[in-house]
C-alpha cells in the first residue's frame, strides 16, 4: 500500500515508522518539518506514568509504550527516557491516587503508597504541607520529547522512509468532506498533488483547521505555557537522580527535576486560552507566570522565585471526555485521524502508532491485541467529564489572570 502519513509528531512519526516496517511505501508529511518545536510533541520532556484513576487500558498501552521507547534509545544510542519516577501528592478530596495505586497493584505495575514523612524525605525539596500522602511510581519518568520523536523519524527514514516538508491544505471545509466516499489525494501548498490508498492525518492542534466539520467541535487547541526556571546553582537535590517528576493534582501543576543542572521545568495543568495555532502569538502570559510562582512558593519554594531561563508555548489538543481520537473519517472511508492528545498522549506515541498501522492494514490480530474495551477513541458525540490527567482547572486560591 501508498499511505500518506500527515503531522510528523509523535503520533504521526510512530505512525509512520510502523508502517514502514511493516513494508508499506510511506511518505510522512510536516508543514514545520520533521522535529519542529511549534507542534505538541516539541518541548524537551514528558512525563511517562502508569496512573489513570480506575482505567485499566491507558496503564496497560504506557508500559508497552516505555518498551518501545526504549528500544528505540537503544537503537539510537541516546537517552530518550530518564526513570527518575514520577510522585502524585493526593489530596482527601479526590480518589485519583488512590484509585490508581489499586490498579497499578492489580496489574502488578510497581507502585509505592508514602507517607508525608517519606515525601519530605525522598524528595527533599517538595513541600509535603498539606499532602496526606503520595503516590510513588518508581519505574515512571521522564522522556526526552523532541529529541524521541526525531529519534523516530531517523528511524523511519533509515528503513527507506520518505519525509517531506510541505503543508497539506484542508480535506474538507465547514461543510464537510467532498462527496465522494475516498480521499485519493491530497495536495500540498504550491506543491504536488500526491495519490496514495490511505491517508493519516496526525496533526495536533491543527487538526481542527483540517477537518472543521468533522473534528472541530471535538478537539479544542488550548495554549498552555510552559516556563523552566534557572535550577538553585550547584544542589544536586534538584537533579533527576534524587528528585522524580511530580504531580500536584489539587494545584493542577507539576514539573520536573533538572536534566542538565541549570534550567527547570515548571508548569500549569490548568486549561489556557483557547486559540488558533496560527494566530498565536505563542507568548508566554505574566499572568502565567505570576501564578505559577505563586503554587510553587507552596510546592517547590527553592525555585518559586528563581530567574526564567526560558518559556514554550505549545497546545492541549483538548476533547470533552479526554480520550484520543483514533478513527477512520466518518465520510472518507481511505482517511485515518488521530489526535485529541489531552496533554497525555505524548508517553503513549509509540502505541497509538502500532494501533493505528493495525488499523489502516486492517490487522485483526493487532486490533484484537490493542483496542480499549470501549469505543473511546471514536469519531462521535462525548460527554464532557472529569479529566483523568489532573483537574484541569485552576485552584481557586489562585489570582485570575
Ligand atoms: C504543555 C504540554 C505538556 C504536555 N505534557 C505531557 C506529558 O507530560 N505527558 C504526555 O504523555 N503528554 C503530554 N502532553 C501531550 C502531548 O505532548 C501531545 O498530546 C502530543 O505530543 C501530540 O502529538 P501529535 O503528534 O498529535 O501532535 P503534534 O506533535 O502537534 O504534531 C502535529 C504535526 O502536524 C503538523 N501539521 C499540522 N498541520 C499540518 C498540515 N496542514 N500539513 C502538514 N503538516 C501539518 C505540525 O507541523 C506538527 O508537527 C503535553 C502537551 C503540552 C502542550
Amino acid at each position: 500500500m501508498r499511505i500518506v502519513v500527515v503531522g510528523a509528531g509523535v503520533m504521526g512519526a510512530w505512525t509512520a515508522l510502523w508502517l514502514r516496517r511493516r513494508g508499506h511505501d510511506v511518505i510522512l508529511i510536516d508543514r514545520h518539518g520533521p522535529g519542529n518545536r511549534l507542534g505538541s510533541s516539541g518541548d524537551e520532556s514528558r512525563i511517562t506514568r502508569s496512573a489513570h484513576g480506575p482505567d485499566r487500558h491507558y496503564p496497560v498501552w504506557q508500559r508497552r509504550a516505555l518498551t518501545h521507547w526504549r528500544a528505540l534509545g537503544r537503537e539510537s544510542n541516546q537517552e530518550l527516557f530518564v526513570e527518575a519516577g514520577v510522585v502524585w501528592l493526593a489530596n482527601e478530596a479526590q480518589t485519583f491516587e488512590a484509585e490508581s495505586f489499586d490498579s497499578l497493584t492489580a496489574l502488578g505495575i510497581p507502585a509505592e503508597r508514602w507517607s508525608r514523612d517519606d515525601l519530605a524525605r525522598r524528595a527533599p525539596v517538595i513541600s509535603p504541607a498539606g499532602v496526606p500522602w503520595a503516590l510513588y511510581e518508581p519505574e515512571a519518568g521522564a522522556l526526552m520529547a523532541r529529541r524521541g520523536v526525531v529519534a523516530t523519524i531517523e528511524a523511519f527514514e533509515g528503513v527507506g522512509g520518505e519525509v517531506i516538508t510541505g503543508r497539506v491544505l484542508a480535506p474538507e471545509g465547514p461543510e464537510g468532506a467532498w462527496p465522494g466516499g475516498e480521499l485519493g489525494r491530497v495536495e500540498l501548498e504550491g506543491g504536488p498533488t500526491i495519490e496514495a490508498d490511505a491517508f493519516v492525518f496526525a496533526a495536533g492542534p491543527w487538526l481542527p483547521d483540517l477537518f472543521p466539520a468533522t473534528i472541530g467541535g471535538m478537539i479544542e487547541p488550548h495554549r498552555q505555557d510552559v516556563m523552566y526556571f534557572q535550577a538553585p546553582p550547584g544542589d544536586a537535590r534538584y537533579l533527576a537522580d534524587a528528585m522524580p517528576a511530580w504531580i500536584d493534582f489539587e494545584g493542577s501543576f507539576y514539573g520536573f527535576p533538572s536534566f542538565d543542572g541549570v534550567s527547570i521545568k515548571a508548569c500549569p495543568d490548568w486549561l489556557g486560552p483557547v486559540e488558533r495555532c496560527d494566530e498565536s502569538a505563542r507568548e508566554c502570559a505574566d499572568a502565567t507566570i505570576d501564578a505559577s510562582r505563586e503554587v510553587l512558593r507552596r510546592r517547590l519554594p527553592g525555585i518559586a522565585d528563581q530567574a526564567i531561563v526560558r518559556t514554550w508555548t505549545c497546545f492541549y489538543e483538548v476533547t470533552p471526555d479526554a480520550h484520543f481520537v483514533i478513527d477512520r473519517h466518518p465520510a472518507l472511508a481511505d482517511v485515518w485521524i488521530a489526535g485529541g492528545g489531552t496533554g497525555h498522549a505524548f508517553k503513549h506515541g509509540p502505541v497509538i502508532g502500532e494501533y493505528l498501522a493495525g488499523l489502516v492494514t486492517g490487522d485483526r490480530a493487532v486490533i484484537a491485541e490493542l483496542a480499549p474495551p470501549d469505543a473511546r477513541f471514536g469519531i462521535h458525540a462525548r460527554d464532557a467529564r472529569p479529566s483523568f490527567r489532573t483537574s484541569g482547572r485552576k485552584p481557586t486560591n489562585i489570582a485570575e489572570g
